[in-house]
């Protein structure tokens, strides 16, 4: 059974002419098909957090433990970032009505831009409306025909949209297989090369080989582009992400980040060298022609980064109680994939079953985790992420609600039949 993804769509015979643009759409029933089978766990509406508890959310009248977001460093209620943003909505209303390079661009933009080069050590930043339009504009602005990108097996979507859309040659290696990476560097020898891949990988949670990447790049003559979405907050001294935490920050070219994750908003950056950044600024067509960010959002990341330098045990608490949740998760006999980020990924390789954990862990549990289903991931995982508004009691009923629901459903892995 695959979930989601039903191979066709459509009734008609593909040669023959579909009567109408939108029969494929009127025929696509999978969400209605899971629904009635109490499989469907997409679009959840929340609510307000009035009456929440750390790390709680509002479904209907229920508070939920929410174990499914990325604010990190739980600074999307932080009082200082709310502040920010509302006075950000007072000076300067809700939106800036165009683009950056035309009348879209606020001084807070500036601010915040120059913060966020700092952060990562570069000489200069550029802000996107999402971390999404930052891959796909910077990736595929940045290579040309006659040029080549060599990716990750596994990478997001919005670095393959970049590849997709740029005219270079896009080569890719086998997921952080440094000796496949050097097979293809060889392989494109002749062209100006530029190295992809993500610093902590968004499902797995694993980290790139950063040193062995920059290592072959210098070799090699490529550059290197580094998407610290997972990263930044979480790991470095100074939160600035995988590189930092290699001390490679200054050996990688390019940087990318997101505000939807560790910086409480929305929108996303670049950041590097002075000449590609005005080069992106001017060139990078999401950019260009797409409007710039609203103030509460960017005040609200210029807030967050400030606080991720005041409070530096909001990182610390993050990552003490993932390990916590990962030694727990295993002494319960649960499959959890190795890290040391946030992201918790539990292996349950039967896709109705994990639907079916999910569904009970929300509804009997009132805890929200994500189901990721393949070919999202190289395999179905549960995939658990920590803030730093979690405690050890919540990460213990985690576990506990976890454990007796594999048992009522009869849910067996190779490691509950051990535990159990
Ligand atoms: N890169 C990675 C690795 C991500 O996980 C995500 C978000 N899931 C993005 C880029 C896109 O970021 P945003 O949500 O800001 O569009």
């Amino acid at each position: 059974m695959r979930i989601l993804t039903s191979s066709t769509v459509r009734g008609s015979s593909a040669s023959a002419k579909p009567a109408d643009l939108f029969d494929k759409c009127r025929e696509f029933r999978r969400p209605q098909e899971l629904r009635d089978a109490g499989l469907y766990m997409y679009f959840e509406a929340f609510g307000d957090r009035s009456g929440c508890g750390p790390g709680e959310i509002r479904l209907g009248e229920r508070r939920v433990l929410m174990f499914g977001s990325n604010d990190y460093l739980a600074l999307n209620t932080h009082p200082k970032v709310v502040e920010a943003a509302q006075r950000a909505l007072a000076r300067y209303g809700t939106g800036c009505s165009g683009s950056r390079l035309l009348n879209g661009t606020l001084e807070l933009h500036v601010e915040v831009e120059a913060k966020l080069a700092a952060l990562v050590h570069k000489e200069a930043a550029i802000i996107f409306g999402t971390g999404f339009q930052a891959n796909y504009a910077g990736i595929s602005a940045l290579a040309e025909k006659g040029e080549a990108l060599i990716c990750d097996h596994n990478l997001h979507a919005s670095c393959v949209e970049g590849e997709l859309r740029s005219p270079a040659r896009t080569i890719r290696f086998r997921h952080n297989d440094m000796d496949h990476l050097e097979r293809c560097l060889k392989d494109c020898a002749q062209e100006p090369a530029m190295i992809v891949s993500e610093g902590v990988f968004s499902m797995e949670g694993d980290l790139a080989d950063i040193p062995g990447i920059v290592d072959l790049a210098r070799r090699y003559h490529a550059r290197v582009y580094i998407d610290e979405a997972h990263g930044i907050g979480v790991l470095g001294a100074t939160a600035a992400g995988t590189a930092e935490h290699f001390g490679a920050l200054d050996q990688v070219d390019v940087i990318m980040g997101t505000f939807s994750k560790s910086l409480a908003a929305v929108g996303g950056f670049l950041a590097s060298e002075e000449a590609v950044i005005n080069y992106l600024k001017h060139l990078a067509r999401p950019f260009v022609f797409s409007a710039s960010l609203p103030p509460a959002s960017v005040a609200a990341v210029g807030a967050s980064l400030d606080i991720m330098r005041e409070e530096p045990e909001r990182q610390s608490h993050v990552l003490r109680i993932a390990a916590f949740l990962r030694k727990e998760l295993r002494l319960a006999g649960f499959d959890v994939l190795d890290g040391i980020t946030p992201i918790v990924p539990v292996v349950i390789p039967n896709e109705v079953d994990l639907c079916r954990l999910c569904k009970s862990l929300l509804a009997d549990g009132g805890i929200y985790v994500n189901p990721v289903l393949r070919p999202a991931a190289s395999q179905n995982l549960l995939r658990i992420s920590c803030t730093a508004a979690h405690s050890e009691a919540h990460v213990t009923r985690l576990v506990e609600t976890l454990a007796d629901l594999r048992r009522q459903l009869g849910i067996v892995t190779a490691a509950s039949a051990a535990a159990d």
